[in-house]
């Protein structure tokens, strides 16, 4: 009996298996047929400073509707662009229309772009990236260009002079997803840093002391840095409490706004100010 439970136990894991492998085939399959300016656009997170719950930038996030698989989260979407060589284009084609969405927000607001280790890796990407700054008559101070810890491992000195180019230019990099994966606490040093954003892991234990102990360390390892600090997943009143409490500076999380089409946030924005004040805040 058990030999057969064992052995019906095998072939469901086969099918699994296989659907997994037809899933990747047919995510490889519409990807490299995606018409990408069409099927990918941009939305967008708001980013407010703690204290005062005042908005100070947004995070562009990638989204894929694809004709035929439908809504592709963009994990899947950068992990297997990365696989197939296209994270560049897709970088590229995601920028373009950031630049054009950010020319409809308010000056004094910013912008974070999430960008690959491939595309730190890549000189000619960069450039572009640069070029196209220089085209849209947006202030690279306005920019913020979020890497990851393993994006920067990868490639520590190509990484730091590919970050110094762009921040030459007045943009601000940010390391995102911070305390997760690879232990790279050496690194934060070597290479230009002006933000981290910690991961939304340690927002979920953040009222616990030992979690609060954890986001103490981070933030006061930042300070002596003299790095911002953004809690990332701030998701209830407490956990925003303690941001401010820990003297973090920035905070975002769908407490504080889901990422929504530029639209949708352009009309919070004009509803807080005709309130004059934040949507929180009136809540
Ligand atoms: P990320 O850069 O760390 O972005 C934050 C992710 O956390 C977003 O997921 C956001 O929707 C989600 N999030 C924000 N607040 C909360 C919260 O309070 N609770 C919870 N549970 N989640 C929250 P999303 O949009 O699915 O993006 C996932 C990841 O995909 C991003 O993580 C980023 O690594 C990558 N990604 C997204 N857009 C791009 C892009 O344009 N280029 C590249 N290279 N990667 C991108
Ligand atoms: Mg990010
Ligand atoms: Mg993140
Ligand atoms: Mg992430």
């Amino acid at each position: 009996h058990a030999k057969s439970h064992e052995r019906g136990h095998c072939v469901i894991f086969s099918r699994e298996h296989e659907a997994l492998i037809r899933d990747e085939h047919q995510l490889e399959a519409a990807l490299r047929h995606a018409d990408l300016d069409a099927e990918l656009s941009l939305v967008f997170q708001p980013i407010y400073e703690a204290r005062g719950i005042v908005l100070t930038g947004v995070e562009a996030l990638a989204r894929w509707q694809s004709p035929i698989l439908g809504q592709v989260t963009p994990d899947r979407l950068v992990a297997m662009a990365e696989r197939l060589g296209m994270i560049n284009q897709v970088t590229l084609i995601l920028f373009a229309k950031a630049l054009t969405e950010m020319a409809r927000l308010p000056r004094e607001i910013g912008m974070n772009f999430n960008l690959s280790v491939h595309d730190i890796a890549s000189p000619e990407t960069v450039q572009e990236l640069i070029r196209m700054i220089a085209a849209s008559r947006i202030a690279p101070q306005r920019l913020t260009f979020e890497i990851t810890e393993t994006a920067v491992i990868s490639d520590c000195a190509a990484a730091r002079a590919v970050l110094g180019r762009l921040r030459y230019l007045g943009a601000r990099i940010a390391m995102d997803d911070f305390g997760t994966g690879y232990s790279s606490l050496g690194m934060l040093h070597q290479i230009p840093l002006d933000l981290i954003k910690v991961d939304r892991s340690f927002a979920a234990g953040m009222t616990t002391p030992s979690g609060r102990a954890m986001i103490a360390a981070i933030r006061s390892l930042a300070q002596s840095l003299s790095l911002d600090c953004v809690i990332e997943g701030i998701e209830n009143e407490a956990q925003l409490m303690e941001v401010s409490l820990l003297g973090c500076r920035y905070a975002q999380g769908y407490l504080l706004g889901r990422p929504v089409p530029m639209e949708t946030l352009l009309r919070t924005i004009r509803e807080d100010r005709k309130n004059g004040q934040t949507a929180l805040a009136a809540a």
